[in-house]
Protein backbone atom coordinates (compact mmCIF):
# COMPACT_ATOMS: atom_id res chain seq x y z
CA UNK A 1 0.00 0.00 0.00
CA UNK A 2 1.25 3.63 -0.74
CA UNK A 3 1.86 6.08 2.07
CA UNK A 4 -1.11 9.04 1.21
CA UNK A 5 0.25 12.37 1.12
CA UNK A 6 -1.06 15.96 0.15
CA UNK A 7 2.28 17.29 -1.65
CA UNK A 8 5.33 14.99 -2.76
CA UNK A 9 8.23 17.77 -3.71
CA UNK A 10 11.29 16.11 -5.20
CA UNK A 11 14.86 17.97 -4.56
CA UNK A 12 15.75 19.53 -1.20
CA UNK A 13 17.34 22.74 -2.34
CA UNK A 14 16.31 26.62 -1.87
CA UNK A 15 13.13 25.93 -3.54
CA UNK A 16 12.23 22.34 -2.84
CA UNK A 17 12.37 22.19 1.21
CA UNK A 18 11.29 26.21 1.71
CA UNK A 19 8.09 25.29 -0.51
CA UNK A 20 7.66 21.43 1.69
CA UNK A 21 7.39 23.68 4.69
CA UNK A 22 5.10 26.51 2.86
CA UNK A 23 3.23 23.67 2.37
CA UNK A 24 3.32 22.35 5.92
CA UNK A 25 2.24 25.79 7.12
CA UNK A 26 -0.92 25.64 5.28
CA UNK A 27 -2.06 21.81 6.71
CA UNK A 28 -0.80 20.10 4.13
CA UNK A 29 0.91 16.27 4.90
CA UNK A 30 3.96 16.80 3.15
CA UNK A 31 7.18 14.03 1.64
CA UNK A 32 10.27 15.56 0.91
CA UNK A 33 12.54 13.21 -1.15
CA UNK A 34 16.66 13.85 -1.59
CA UNK A 35 19.05 12.00 -2.79
CA UNK A 36 22.07 13.88 -1.76
CA UNK A 37 22.38 16.68 1.49
CA UNK A 38 19.58 18.45 2.66
CA UNK A 39 20.16 22.20 0.73
CA UNK A 40 21.16 21.04 -2.58
CA UNK A 41 23.05 23.13 -4.65
CA UNK A 42 22.95 26.54 -2.45
CA UNK A 43 23.90 24.61 0.66
CA UNK A 44 26.30 22.70 -0.55
CA UNK A 45 27.88 23.35 -3.57
CA UNK A 46 26.78 27.05 -4.40
CA UNK A 47 25.93 29.94 -2.59
CA UNK A 48 27.08 29.29 1.29
CA UNK A 49 30.51 27.66 0.59
CA UNK A 50 31.12 30.07 -1.96
CA UNK A 51 30.63 32.94 0.33
CA UNK A 52 32.40 31.20 3.14
CA UNK A 53 35.61 31.38 1.33
CA UNK A 54 34.96 34.62 -0.17
CA UNK A 55 34.72 36.15 3.36
CA UNK A 56 37.86 35.42 4.26
CA UNK A 57 39.48 35.61 0.63
CA UNK A 58 38.07 39.34 1.38
CA UNK A 59 38.77 39.84 4.60
CA UNK A 60 42.83 38.56 3.90
CA UNK A 61 42.85 41.68 1.00
CA UNK A 62 41.51 44.06 3.05
CA UNK A 63 44.25 43.52 5.92
CA UNK A 64 46.63 44.09 3.35
CA UNK A 65 45.76 47.56 3.34
CA UNK A 66 47.04 47.41 7.12
CA UNK A 67 49.15 49.99 7.87
CA UNK A 68 47.31 52.88 5.91
CA UNK A 69 44.62 52.50 8.20
CA UNK A 70 47.14 51.84 11.56
CA UNK A 71 47.11 47.73 11.68
CA UNK A 72 50.20 46.04 11.91
CA UNK A 73 49.17 42.81 9.77
CA UNK A 74 52.30 41.56 8.45
CA UNK A 75 52.21 37.76 10.24
CA UNK A 76 48.86 37.43 8.06
CA UNK A 77 48.22 34.26 6.31
CA UNK A 78 45.96 32.46 4.62
CA UNK A 79 45.72 28.47 5.92
CA UNK A 80 43.76 26.54 3.38
CA UNK A 81 43.03 23.53 5.85
CA UNK A 82 41.54 25.82 7.87
CA UNK A 83 39.81 27.67 5.42
CA UNK A 84 38.13 24.42 3.97
CA UNK A 85 36.97 22.94 7.90
CA UNK A 86 35.33 26.47 8.82
CA UNK A 87 33.28 26.10 5.59
CA UNK A 88 31.97 22.43 6.35
CA UNK A 89 31.42 23.68 9.75
CA UNK A 90 29.37 26.18 8.16
CA UNK A 91 27.42 23.89 6.05
CA UNK A 92 27.42 20.98 8.65
CA UNK A 93 25.42 23.71 10.56
CA UNK A 94 22.77 25.10 8.34
CA UNK A 95 22.10 20.91 7.02
CA UNK A 96 21.24 20.85 10.97
CA UNK A 97 19.04 23.76 10.51
CA UNK A 98 16.98 22.63 7.69
CA UNK A 99 16.84 18.51 9.59
CA UNK A 100 15.73 20.54 12.44
CA UNK A 101 12.95 22.87 10.18
CA UNK A 102 11.67 19.49 8.65
CA UNK A 103 11.45 17.70 12.24
CA UNK A 104 9.49 21.25 13.68
CA UNK A 105 7.36 21.83 10.66
CA UNK A 106 6.40 17.37 11.02
CA UNK A 107 7.67 16.88 7.09
CA UNK A 108 8.95 13.24 6.70
CA UNK A 109 12.16 13.25 4.44
CA UNK A 110 12.51 10.37 2.12
CA UNK A 111 16.68 9.32 1.45
CA UNK A 112 16.75 8.63 -2.29
CA UNK A 113 15.66 9.02 -5.87
CA UNK A 114 12.05 10.20 -6.97
CA UNK A 115 10.59 9.25 -9.92
CA UNK A 116 6.82 10.22 -11.00
CA UNK A 117 5.07 7.46 -11.75
CA UNK A 118 1.62 9.27 -12.83
CA UNK A 119 -0.03 12.26 -11.81
CA UNK A 120 -0.57 10.48 -8.26
CA UNK A 121 2.38 8.75 -7.54
CA UNK A 122 5.99 9.37 -6.88
CA UNK A 123 8.14 5.94 -6.30
CA UNK A 124 11.09 6.47 -4.10
CA UNK A 125 14.11 4.22 -5.06
CA UNK A 126 16.98 4.59 -1.75
CA UNK A 127 20.25 3.93 -2.26
CA UNK A 128 19.84 0.77 -0.46
CA UNK A 129 16.70 -1.36 0.03
CA UNK A 130 13.79 -1.54 -2.04
CA UNK A 131 11.61 1.23 -3.35
CA UNK A 132 8.44 3.22 -1.46
CA UNK A 133 5.56 4.20 -3.50
CA UNK A 134 4.29 7.59 -2.21
CA UNK A 135 0.64 8.29 -3.21
CA UNK A 136 -0.22 12.18 -3.34
CA UNK A 137 -2.67 15.07 -4.71
CA UNK A 138 0.07 17.51 -5.75
CA UNK A 139 4.09 17.08 -7.10
CA UNK A 140 6.19 19.40 -6.70
CA UNK A 141 9.64 19.06 -8.97
CA UNK A 142 12.42 20.97 -7.67
CA UNK A 143 15.79 19.17 -9.48
CA UNK A 144 17.94 21.73 -9.59
CA UNK A 145 20.89 22.05 -12.07
CA UNK A 146 24.05 20.89 -12.88
CA UNK A 147 27.12 22.48 -14.53
CA UNK A 148 26.92 22.81 -18.26
CA UNK A 149 30.12 22.43 -20.21
CA UNK A 150 31.02 22.91 -23.01
CA UNK A 151 32.52 20.07 -25.29
CA UNK A 152 36.09 21.68 -25.74
CA UNK A 153 38.45 19.24 -26.31
CA UNK A 154 40.30 18.49 -23.06
CA UNK A 155 37.87 19.35 -20.61
CA UNK A 156 38.09 16.06 -19.18
CA UNK A 157 41.97 16.68 -18.14
CA UNK A 158 42.69 16.60 -14.71
CA UNK A 159 43.11 19.61 -13.28
CA UNK A 160 40.01 21.45 -15.62
CA UNK A 161 37.44 21.72 -13.08
CA UNK A 162 33.50 22.81 -12.48
CA UNK A 163 32.77 25.23 -9.55
CA UNK A 164 31.71 21.62 -7.61
CA UNK A 165 35.57 20.46 -8.17
CA UNK A 166 37.09 23.67 -6.96
CA UNK A 167 34.94 23.96 -4.29
CA UNK A 168 35.75 20.51 -3.31
CA UNK A 169 39.57 21.21 -3.91
CA UNK A 170 41.64 20.85 -0.38
CA UNK A 171 44.41 23.98 -1.88
CA UNK A 172 44.36 25.99 -4.48
CA UNK A 173 45.48 25.82 -7.63
CA UNK A 174 48.58 28.78 -8.38
CA UNK A 175 47.33 30.10 -11.64
CA UNK A 176 44.16 29.67 -12.65
CA UNK A 177 42.08 30.15 -15.66
CA UNK A 178 38.40 30.83 -16.07
CA UNK A 179 36.33 30.06 -18.82
CA UNK A 180 33.22 31.93 -18.50
CA UNK A 181 32.80 35.61 -17.23
CA UNK A 182 29.70 35.15 -15.87
CA UNK A 183 28.83 35.12 -12.34
CA UNK A 184 30.67 31.77 -10.74
CA UNK A 185 33.66 33.08 -13.24
CA UNK A 186 33.76 36.85 -11.13
CA UNK A 187 32.95 35.08 -7.56
CA UNK A 188 35.84 32.69 -7.80
CA UNK A 189 37.93 35.43 -9.99
CA UNK A 190 37.60 37.54 -6.55
CA UNK A 191 38.64 34.91 -4.13
CA UNK A 192 41.38 34.00 -6.52
CA UNK A 193 42.59 37.64 -6.74
CA UNK A 194 42.24 38.68 -3.07
CA UNK A 195 44.03 35.60 -1.89
CA UNK A 196 47.16 36.65 -4.60
CA UNK A 197 46.53 34.43 -7.15
CA UNK A 198 46.75 35.28 -10.21
CA UNK A 199 44.07 34.80 -12.77
CA UNK A 200 42.99 35.03 -16.59
CA UNK A 201 39.35 34.94 -17.68
CA UNK A 202 38.32 33.92 -21.31
CA UNK A 203 34.88 35.12 -21.67
CA UNK A 204 33.28 34.40 -25.37
CA UNK A 205 31.24 37.41 -25.06
CA UNK A 206 32.13 40.78 -25.69
CA UNK A 207 32.23 41.90 -22.23
CA UNK A 208 32.38 40.29 -18.51
CA UNK A 209 28.96 39.86 -16.75
CA UNK A 210 27.18 40.51 -20.32
CA UNK A 211 23.79 40.35 -18.62
CA UNK A 212 24.67 43.26 -16.38
CA UNK A 213 24.59 47.03 -16.73
CA UNK A 214 27.63 47.79 -19.18
CA UNK A 215 29.26 50.29 -16.61
CA UNK A 216 29.75 47.65 -13.92
CA UNK A 217 31.55 45.44 -16.15
CA UNK A 218 33.96 48.46 -17.10
CA UNK A 219 34.46 48.78 -13.42
CA UNK A 220 34.77 45.23 -12.39
CA UNK A 221 36.98 44.65 -15.39
CA UNK A 222 39.35 47.81 -14.08
CA UNK A 223 39.73 46.18 -10.18
CA UNK A 224 39.91 42.75 -11.49
CA UNK A 225 42.69 44.03 -13.83
CA UNK A 226 44.50 46.13 -10.60
CA UNK A 227 44.93 42.44 -9.01
CA UNK A 228 46.51 40.37 -11.19
CA UNK A 229 43.95 39.32 -13.48
CA UNK A 230 43.92 38.88 -17.11
CA UNK A 231 40.16 38.92 -19.05
CA UNK A 232 40.14 38.33 -22.76
CA UNK A 233 36.30 38.87 -24.12
CA UNK A 234 35.13 37.83 -27.39
CA UNK A 235 37.39 34.70 -27.32
CA UNK A 236 36.51 31.42 -28.51
CA UNK A 237 38.09 28.63 -26.55
CA UNK A 238 39.51 26.41 -29.11
CA UNK A 239 41.26 23.07 -26.91
CA UNK A 240 42.91 22.74 -23.21
CA UNK A 241 46.08 20.60 -24.03
CA UNK A 242 48.77 19.69 -21.22
CA UNK A 243 51.86 21.65 -20.94
CA UNK A 244 55.27 20.25 -21.84
CA UNK A 245 56.50 19.27 -18.63
CA UNK A 246 53.35 17.64 -17.80
CA UNK A 247 52.56 19.48 -15.06
CA UNK A 248 50.68 22.49 -15.96
CA UNK A 249 47.70 23.16 -18.43
CA UNK A 250 47.44 25.43 -21.87
CA UNK A 251 44.18 26.87 -22.87
CA UNK A 252 44.31 27.95 -26.54
CA UNK A 253 41.87 30.28 -27.78
CA UNK A 254 41.25 32.62 -30.68
CA UNK A 255 40.52 36.44 -29.96
CA UNK A 256 40.10 39.00 -32.26
CA UNK A 257 41.17 36.24 -35.02
CA UNK A 258 44.55 35.52 -33.40
CA UNK A 259 45.37 31.92 -32.33
CA UNK A 260 46.25 32.83 -28.47
CA UNK A 261 47.37 30.48 -25.39
CA UNK A 262 47.10 31.54 -21.93
CA UNK A 263 48.89 29.09 -19.42
CA UNK A 264 47.59 27.80 -15.78
CA UNK A 265 47.87 25.09 -12.97
CA UNK A 266 43.96 24.82 -12.63
CA UNK A 267 41.12 25.95 -15.40
CA UNK A 268 37.56 26.31 -14.04
CA UNK A 269 35.11 25.78 -16.42
CA UNK A 270 31.76 28.24 -15.60
CA UNK A 271 29.89 28.43 -18.89
CA UNK A 272 26.72 28.41 -16.99
CA UNK A 273 24.29 25.17 -15.48
CA UNK A 274 21.80 22.91 -17.08
CA UNK A 275 18.36 21.95 -15.35
CA UNK A 276 18.48 18.21 -13.96
CA UNK A 277 16.45 15.85 -14.60
CA UNK A 278 18.20 12.31 -14.18
CA UNK A 279 15.87 9.85 -12.94
CA UNK A 280 12.30 12.03 -12.59
CA UNK A 281 10.85 10.26 -15.48
CA UNK A 282 12.07 6.55 -16.29
CA UNK A 283 10.03 3.71 -18.20
CA UNK A 284 7.84 3.45 -14.88
CA UNK A 285 6.27 6.69 -15.38
CA UNK A 286 2.91 6.85 -17.28
CA UNK A 287 2.98 7.88 -20.87
CA UNK A 288 1.39 11.46 -19.80
CA UNK A 289 4.60 12.19 -17.74
CA UNK A 290 6.71 10.61 -20.76
CA UNK A 291 5.24 13.44 -22.19
CA UNK A 292 5.50 16.49 -20.02
CA UNK A 293 6.54 19.63 -21.48
CA UNK A 294 10.36 20.11 -21.68
CA UNK A 295 12.43 22.66 -24.14
CA UNK A 296 16.23 22.09 -24.18
CA UNK A 297 15.96 19.88 -21.16
CA UNK A 298 14.15 22.59 -18.85
CA UNK A 299 10.58 21.98 -17.74
CA UNK A 300 8.32 24.41 -19.29
CA UNK A 301 5.65 25.56 -16.51
CA UNK A 302 2.92 28.57 -16.66
CA UNK A 303 2.63 31.30 -14.62
CA UNK A 304 1.57 29.31 -11.77
CA UNK A 305 4.89 27.00 -11.83
CA UNK A 306 2.39 24.25 -13.18
CA UNK A 307 3.44 21.61 -15.77
CA UNK A 308 1.75 20.41 -18.39
CA UNK A 309 0.50 17.66 -16.25
CA UNK A 310 -2.30 19.12 -14.01
CA UNK A 311 -1.35 19.09 -9.98
CA UNK A 312 2.39 18.44 -11.12
CA UNK A 313 4.20 21.90 -10.92
CA UNK A 314 8.04 22.71 -11.13
CA UNK A 315 10.42 25.28 -9.25
CA UNK A 316 13.77 26.54 -9.37
CA UNK A 317 16.81 25.90 -11.74
CA UNK A 318 15.16 22.58 -13.31
CA UNK A 319 12.38 25.08 -15.16
CA UNK A 320 15.58 27.31 -16.51
CA UNK A 321 15.42 31.38 -16.51
CA UNK A 322 17.09 33.03 -13.25
CA UNK A 323 18.59 30.81 -12.11
CA UNK A 324 18.84 31.67 -8.60
CA UNK A 325 17.68 30.80 -5.11
CA UNK A 326 15.83 33.37 -3.77
CA UNK A 327 14.03 32.59 -6.95
CA UNK A 328 13.69 29.02 -6.63
CA UNK A 329 11.94 30.04 -3.24
CA UNK A 330 9.52 32.65 -4.47
CA UNK A 331 8.33 30.31 -7.08
CA UNK A 332 7.77 27.53 -4.52
CA UNK A 333 5.91 29.41 -2.36
CA UNK A 334 3.83 30.68 -5.05
CA UNK A 335 3.61 27.37 -6.63
CA UNK A 336 2.47 25.82 -3.19
CA UNK A 337 -0.22 29.16 -3.06
CA UNK A 338 -2.04 28.17 -5.90
CA UNK A 339 -2.35 24.27 -4.83
CA UNK A 340 -3.92 25.56 -2.05
CA UNK A 341 -6.28 27.74 -4.19
CA UNK A 342 -5.25 30.61 -2.93
CA UNK A 343 -4.12 34.11 -4.39
CA UNK A 344 -0.48 34.32 -5.38
CA UNK A 345 0.84 37.42 -4.28
CA UNK A 346 4.56 37.29 -4.85
CA UNK A 347 5.86 39.41 -7.62
CA UNK A 348 7.86 36.69 -9.66
CA UNK A 349 9.25 38.98 -12.52
CA UNK A 350 11.12 40.98 -9.94
CA UNK A 351 14.04 39.22 -8.77
CA UNK A 352 16.96 41.16 -7.58
CA UNK A 353 20.67 39.63 -8.79
CA UNK A 354 23.81 40.28 -6.86
CA UNK A 355 27.41 38.97 -7.63
CA UNK A 356 29.64 39.03 -4.36
CA UNK A 357 32.65 40.50 -5.63
CA UNK A 358 34.32 43.50 -4.00
CA UNK A 359 32.65 46.08 -4.26
CA UNK A 360 29.57 44.01 -4.37
CA UNK A 361 27.17 44.26 -7.34
CA UNK A 362 23.37 44.01 -6.80
CA UNK A 363 20.96 44.69 -9.81
CA UNK A 364 16.90 44.84 -10.03
CA UNK A 365 14.43 45.81 -12.48
CA UNK A 366 15.26 47.17 -16.17
CA UNK A 367 18.60 49.21 -16.91
CA UNK A 368 18.40 52.68 -18.86
CA UNK A 369 19.57 50.33 -22.15
CA UNK A 370 16.71 48.11 -21.68
CA UNK A 371 14.47 50.31 -21.28
CA UNK A 372 15.46 52.23 -24.57
CA UNK A 373 15.49 48.42 -26.76
CA UNK A 374 11.73 48.42 -24.95
CA UNK A 375 10.98 52.06 -25.91
CA UNK A 376 10.02 53.18 -22.20
CA UNK A 377 11.11 56.43 -21.80
CA UNK A 378 13.43 56.86 -18.57
CA UNK A 379 15.44 58.87 -16.83
CA UNK A 380 18.90 57.79 -14.76
CA UNK A 381 19.86 59.22 -11.46
CA UNK A 382 23.56 58.23 -10.47
CA UNK A 383 25.54 58.61 -7.47
CA UNK A 384 29.36 58.00 -6.74
CA UNK A 385 29.66 56.81 -3.34
CA UNK A 386 33.24 58.55 -3.59
CA UNK A 387 31.55 61.20 -2.07
CA UNK A 388 29.95 59.12 1.06
CA UNK A 389 31.40 59.28 4.26
CA UNK A 390 30.98 55.64 5.13
CA UNK A 391 32.61 54.23 1.94
CA UNK A 392 35.69 56.72 2.35
CA UNK A 393 36.38 55.94 5.78
CA UNK A 394 36.12 52.47 5.49
CA UNK A 395 38.42 52.46 1.96
CA UNK A 396 35.99 51.20 -0.22
CA UNK A 397 36.46 50.74 -3.96
CA UNK A 398 35.31 53.10 -6.55
CA UNK A 399 31.40 52.49 -6.90
CA UNK A 400 27.92 53.84 -7.55
CA UNK A 401 24.40 53.38 -7.29
CA UNK A 402 22.42 54.02 -10.53
CA UNK A 403 18.47 54.47 -10.29
CA UNK A 404 16.13 54.09 -13.50
CA UNK A 405 12.91 55.89 -13.47
CA UNK A 406 9.94 56.25 -15.64
CA UNK A 407 10.29 60.26 -17.30
CA UNK A 408 6.49 60.76 -17.02
CA UNK A 409 5.41 59.02 -13.36
CA UNK A 410 8.89 59.19 -11.81
CA UNK A 411 8.53 55.74 -10.88
CA UNK A 412 11.36 53.73 -10.25
CA UNK A 413 11.63 50.73 -12.66
CA UNK A 414 15.62 49.61 -12.08
CA UNK A 415 18.44 50.02 -9.74
CA UNK A 416 22.16 48.71 -10.45
CA UNK A 417 24.52 49.18 -7.80
CA UNK A 418 27.98 48.58 -7.47
CA UNK A 419 29.14 49.28 -3.91
CA UNK A 420 30.17 47.65 -0.60
CA UNK A 421 26.89 45.87 0.54
CA UNK A 422 25.04 46.63 -2.49
CA UNK A 423 23.56 42.95 -1.79
CA UNK A 424 22.11 43.90 1.16
CA UNK A 425 20.83 47.85 -0.10
CA UNK A 426 19.51 46.25 -3.44
CA UNK A 427 16.22 45.00 -1.20
CA UNK A 428 15.04 48.61 -0.89
CA UNK A 429 14.89 49.55 -4.96
CA UNK A 430 12.99 45.95 -5.22
CA UNK A 431 10.72 47.32 -2.48
CA UNK A 432 10.04 50.57 -4.15
CA UNK A 433 9.69 48.78 -7.72
CA UNK A 434 7.00 46.05 -6.26
CA UNK A 435 4.77 48.45 -4.47
CA UNK A 436 5.11 51.14 -7.43
CA UNK A 437 7.18 54.19 -5.48
CA UNK A 438 8.23 56.94 -7.03
CA UNK A 439 11.68 58.54 -6.66
CA UNK A 440 9.86 61.17 -4.06
CA UNK A 441 8.41 58.22 -2.07
CA UNK A 442 11.95 57.03 -1.89
CA UNK A 443 13.12 60.59 -0.77
CA UNK A 444 10.58 60.49 2.17
CA UNK A 445 12.60 58.22 3.80
CA UNK A 446 14.99 59.48 6.47
CA UNK A 447 18.55 57.31 5.99
CA UNK A 448 21.08 56.84 8.76
CA UNK A 449 24.40 58.27 9.51
CA UNK A 450 27.14 57.37 8.41
CA UNK A 451 25.75 54.57 6.12
CA UNK A 452 26.19 53.08 2.98
CA UNK A 453 22.46 53.49 2.36
CA UNK A 454 22.57 57.03 2.41
CA UNK A 455 24.35 56.60 -1.21
CA UNK A 456 20.33 55.67 -2.15
CA UNK A 457 19.34 58.76 -0.85
CA UNK A 458 21.37 60.58 -2.67
CA UNK A 459 20.29 58.94 -5.87
CA UNK A 460 16.48 59.33 -5.84
CA UNK A 461 16.98 63.25 -4.67
CA UNK A 462 19.63 64.01 -7.82
P1 LIG B 1 19.07 22.84 -6.17
O1 LIG B 1 19.57 23.71 -5.11
O2 LIG B 1 19.99 22.44 -7.26
O3 LIG B 1 18.52 21.51 -5.43
C1 LIG B 1 18.03 20.43 -6.15
C2 LIG B 1 18.13 19.18 -5.27
O4 LIG B 1 17.39 18.14 -5.87
C3 LIG B 1 19.56 18.67 -5.13
O5 LIG B 1 19.88 18.50 -3.77
C4 LIG B 1 19.54 17.32 -5.84
O6 LIG B 1 20.40 16.38 -5.24
C5 LIG B 1 18.08 16.91 -5.69
N1 LIG B 1 17.59 15.98 -6.72
C6 LIG B 1 17.73 16.09 -8.06
N2 LIG B 1 17.06 15.10 -8.69
C7 LIG B 1 16.48 14.35 -7.71
C8 LIG B 1 15.63 13.20 -7.72
N3 LIG B 1 15.19 12.65 -8.86
N4 LIG B 1 15.26 12.69 -6.54
C9 LIG B 1 15.65 13.25 -5.36
N5 LIG B 1 16.43 14.35 -5.29
C10 LIG B 1 16.82 14.89 -6.45
N6 LIG B 1 22.15 31.66 -6.14
C11 LIG B 1 21.90 32.76 -5.40
O7 LIG B 1 20.75 33.18 -5.31
N7 LIG B 1 22.90 33.39 -4.74
C12 LIG B 1 24.18 32.97 -4.79
O8 LIG B 1 25.06 33.57 -4.18
C13 LIG B 1 24.48 31.82 -5.57
N8 LIG B 1 25.75 31.36 -5.65
C14 LIG B 1 26.00 30.23 -6.38
C15 LIG B 1 27.31 29.78 -6.47
C16 LIG B 1 27.59 28.64 -7.20
C17 LIG B 1 29.02 28.16 -7.29
C18 LIG B 1 26.54 27.92 -7.83
C19 LIG B 1 26.84 26.65 -8.58
C20 LIG B 1 25.24 28.36 -7.76
C21 LIG B 1 24.95 29.53 -7.04
N9 LIG B 1 23.67 30.05 -6.96
C22 LIG B 1 23.41 31.17 -6.23
C23 LIG B 1 22.55 29.40 -7.64
C24 LIG B 1 21.72 28.55 -6.63
O9 LIG B 1 22.56 27.62 -5.99
C25 LIG B 1 20.59 27.85 -7.36
O10 LIG B 1 19.85 28.78 -8.11
C26 LIG B 1 19.67 27.16 -6.37
O11 LIG B 1 20.36 26.21 -5.60
C27 LIG B 1 18.52 26.45 -7.10
O12 LIG B 1 17.69 25.88 -6.18
P2 LIG B 1 16.75 24.63 -6.56
O13 LIG B 1 15.97 24.33 -5.34
O14 LIG B 1 16.06 24.89 -7.83
O15 LIG B 1 17.77 23.41 -6.89
P1 LIG C 1 26.42 32.52 -16.44
O1 LIG C 1 25.36 32.27 -17.43
O2 LIG C 1 26.26 33.59 -15.44
O3 LIG C 1 27.80 32.83 -17.18
C1 LIG C 1 28.36 31.96 -18.11
C2 LIG C 1 29.30 32.77 -18.96
O4 LIG C 1 30.06 31.88 -19.76
C3 LIG C 1 28.58 33.72 -19.92
O5 LIG C 1 29.13 35.00 -19.80
C4 LIG C 1 28.83 33.09 -21.29
O6 LIG C 1 28.89 34.06 -22.32
C5 LIG C 1 30.15 32.41 -21.08
N1 LIG C 1 30.43 31.27 -21.97
C6 LIG C 1 29.57 30.30 -22.37
N2 LIG C 1 30.21 29.40 -23.16
C7 LIG C 1 31.50 29.82 -23.24
C8 LIG C 1 32.66 29.31 -23.90
N3 LIG C 1 32.64 28.20 -24.60
N4 LIG C 1 33.82 30.02 -23.78
C9 LIG C 1 33.88 31.16 -23.04
N5 LIG C 1 32.82 31.67 -22.41
C10 LIG C 1 31.64 31.01 -22.49
O7 LIG C 1 26.67 31.10 -15.73
P2 LIG C 1 27.57 30.72 -14.49
O8 LIG C 1 28.51 31.80 -14.16
O9 LIG C 1 28.09 29.35 -14.79
O10 LIG C 1 26.50 30.61 -13.34
C11 LIG C 1 25.37 29.72 -13.46
C12 LIG C 1 24.19 30.25 -12.69
O11 LIG C 1 24.44 30.18 -11.30
C13 LIG C 1 23.92 31.71 -13.02
O12 LIG C 1 22.86 31.78 -13.93
C14 LIG C 1 23.54 32.34 -11.74
O13 LIG C 1 22.18 32.62 -11.73
C15 LIG C 1 23.85 31.29 -10.67
N6 LIG C 1 24.81 31.90 -9.72
C16 LIG C 1 24.41 32.99 -9.01
C17 LIG C 1 25.28 33.59 -8.14
C18 LIG C 1 24.82 34.76 -7.36
O14 LIG C 1 23.63 35.02 -7.30
N7 LIG C 1 25.70 35.53 -6.76
C19 LIG C 1 26.57 33.12 -8.01
C20 LIG C 1 26.97 32.03 -8.78
C21 LIG C 1 26.06 31.43 -9.63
Amino acid sequence: MADRWNLVVIGAGPGGYEAAVEGAKKGMKVALVENRELGGTCLNRGCIPTKTILHTAELYHELQAGPSIGLRTEQAAVDMDLVQKRKEEVLKQLRAGIAALMKTNKITVYDGTGTIVDRCHVSVRPESGGPVLLETDHILIATGSVPACPPIPGADLPGVVTSDGLLDKKDMFGHLIIIGGGVIGMEFASIYSSLGHPVTIIEALDRILPGMDKEIAQNLKMILKKRDTDIHTGARVEEILRDEDGKGLICRFVEKDKVCEARADGILIATGRRAYTGGLISEESSQEIRDMAMERGRIVTDGNQETSVPGIYAIGDVTGGVQLAHAATAQGRSAVAHMAGEEVSIRLDIVPSCVYTSPEIGCVGITADEAKEKGISVITRKYLMSANGKSLLSQQERGFIKVVADSETQCILGAQMMCARATDMISQFAAAIVNGLTLEDMAKVIFPHPTFSEGILEAVRL
